[in-house]
């Protein structure tokens, strides 16, 4: 499978050449996971999967534009020119094979996690998240790489508890992430970079590979642009 990563910017002011579209990831050419901006729409995707309903992912949350391919997410959504059907655990997006499973993210819109396979090559995009529970970690296995969320360089990330449903929402810290991922697959790529990542690129750059080597594990800053093929890792 052939990946382009278009944005790698979180919900945040911070902006830098390289880093300064919001999420998506384009895979063959075809299937787009995450549409944080309108411009994507321009890639002529066949079909569209969203980790979940924040503009960052889905952008016509708070603005307008017709989309007249489906569009797949965790929960149903209405809009005047698009329309999000819920995915089930399973959805065949031939030549795809996609899998869904519940992520920890929000305690207002539902998240979930991507595993995308086709042949024998297997990604994995978490979107946003705080943790998987443990049950779906096998489906990760043997992934070919894992983008997740880099949002919060600090151990712990920023996780808040809602006190009405005691639900956790929030990001956890890429050390943690790495710890999780690490078990599971040869190559993590960060993308969604926090207002950490914006102060000294070039290091903030070298601390991720750092903290891959400590692991036993590849992990790269994922760029706007950044293309990557299944097949050559
Ligand atoms: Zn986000
Ligand atoms: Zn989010």
């Amino acid at each position: 499978m052939k990946l382009e990563i278009l944005g790698t910017r979180g919900e945040i002011d911070e902006s830098a050449l390289k880093h300064r579209k919001h999420s998506g990831i384009l895979v063959d050419d075809a299937l787009l996971l995450d549409i944080g901006e309108k411009e994507y729409l321009s890639r002529n995707p066949s079909q569209i999967v969203i980790t979940h309903l924040h503009p960052d992912h889905a952008f016509f949350i708070i603005d307008s534009a017709e989309i007249t391919v489906p569009v797949y997410g965790p929960e149903s959504y209405q809009g005047n020119q698009v329309i999000v059907q819920t995915i089930s655990d399973e959805l065949d997006l031939n030549p795809f094979l996609l899998h869904t499973f519940p992520t920890h993210h929000s305690k207002k819109v539902q998240s979930v996690a991507l595993v995308v396979t086709r042949n024998s090559s297997k990604i994995c995009y978490t979107g946003d998240m705080i943790w998987i529970n443990k049950e779906y970690h096998s489906l990760l296995k043997d992934s070919d790489l894992i983008i997740t969320d880099g949002s919060y360089i600090r151990k712990g990330g920023m996780v808040r508890k809602d006190k009405d449903t005691g639900r956790l929402y929030g990001h956890n810290g890429i050390p943690d992430l790495i710890h999780l991922f690490s078990g599971l697959t040869d190559l993590i790529i960060f993308v969604h970079f926090g207002s950490w990542f914006f102060k000294d690129i070039p290091a903030s750059i070298q601390k991720l590979g750092e903290l891959g080597k400590e692991n036993g594990v590849e992990v790269l800053a994922g760029y706007d642009g950044m293309i990557l093929d299944t097949k050559e890792l």
